[in-house]
């Protein structure tokens, strides 16, 4: 053993997580660990397993084997509700805002309840929790949009809310599939700044196809194939792997 050798502390740490659907190996063997403040985005072919990592680490799926420590926490075993307390936000492909609420109730609603309110600090608590929404307004780009009805939005807007949606939660760890689908160019652009905003506070883990987008944003990028990892580092280093050169111009 060495001498002063500290174990580097993950934000998470995924260890051979294995997850079994028939017999077919979704995600198999897959191993790998995502700092604080991290940006990671995890790429690869259509099937390759990505969507389901995330399934996982929400508990949306659950593993057939392997582990998934989270602030040193094991996951595999607590349901979608209590991952969620731990500070884990997931944001799924298709929106779910509620169209027939302004984008302020929308981000209102989404405020972590729980703490039991007494009559007295109510006035206080509205308060906090109207501060609290222009904050995540501000960051989503929709301030000026507060008493809009959310089906008005424009796609890429009813996308920033349900990120806002999430970020009102203050989460350690947000995942975002494919978050920039549909959006224009200058959606993603900002899209991009935003998520370059929120890291001071957490780590994102992000699916994406877009590599313009993934250059923008990542720190390390992990390829996906086949549910095993295919290469993993910065965006210049798996950008010239030819193991994912030949994955991608095989597709
Ligand atoms: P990606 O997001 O990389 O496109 P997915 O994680 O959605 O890939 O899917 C990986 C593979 O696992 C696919 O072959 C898919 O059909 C299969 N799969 C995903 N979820 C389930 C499930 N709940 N039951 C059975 N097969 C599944
Ligand atoms: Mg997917």
């Amino acid at each position: 053993m060495l001498v002063g050798h500290q174990p580097k502390e993950f934000l998470l740490a995924v260890e051979a997580l294995t997850v079994s659907f028939d017999g077919f190996k979704a995600v198999n063997d897959l191993s790998f660990y995502v700092d604080e403040n991290e940006i990671r985005v995890i790429i690869g072919p259509n099937g390759a397993g990505k969507t389901t990592v995330l399934d996982l680490i929400c508990g949306k799926t659950k593993a057939t084997s392997g582990s998934i420590q989270f602030r040193g926490k094991e996951l595999t075993r607590m349901k979608e509700n209590e991952i969620v307390k731990t500070g884990v936000g997931r944001k799924f492909q298709n929106p779910s805002i509620y169209d027939d609420l302004t984008v302020f109730e929308n981000l209102e609603i989404s405020y972590p309840r729980g703490r039991s309110v007494f009559g007295a600090l109510t006035f206080t608590r509205d308060s906090a929790v109207r501060d609290r929404v222009h904050e995540v307004a501000e960051m989503i780009f929709l301030k000026d949009k507060l008493n809009k009805s959310a089906d008005l939005l424009s796609h890429g807007q009813k996308q920033w809310l349900e990120i806002g949606m999430l970020l009102i939660q203050d989460p350690d760890l947000l995942m975002l599939d494919e978050p920039v689908a549909g959006m224009s160019v200058s959606e993603r652009a900002k899209t991009a700044e935003l998520l370059n905003r929120i890291i001071k506070n957490r780590s994102v883990l992000v699916i994406e196809h877009d590599m313009k987008f993934v250059e923008d944003i990542a720190h390390k990028v992990t390829v996906l194939h086949q549910g095993q990892i295919l290469s993993e580092g910065t965006m210049e280093k798996v950008q010239n792997d030819p193991k994912v050169i030949e994955v991608y111009l095989g597709h």
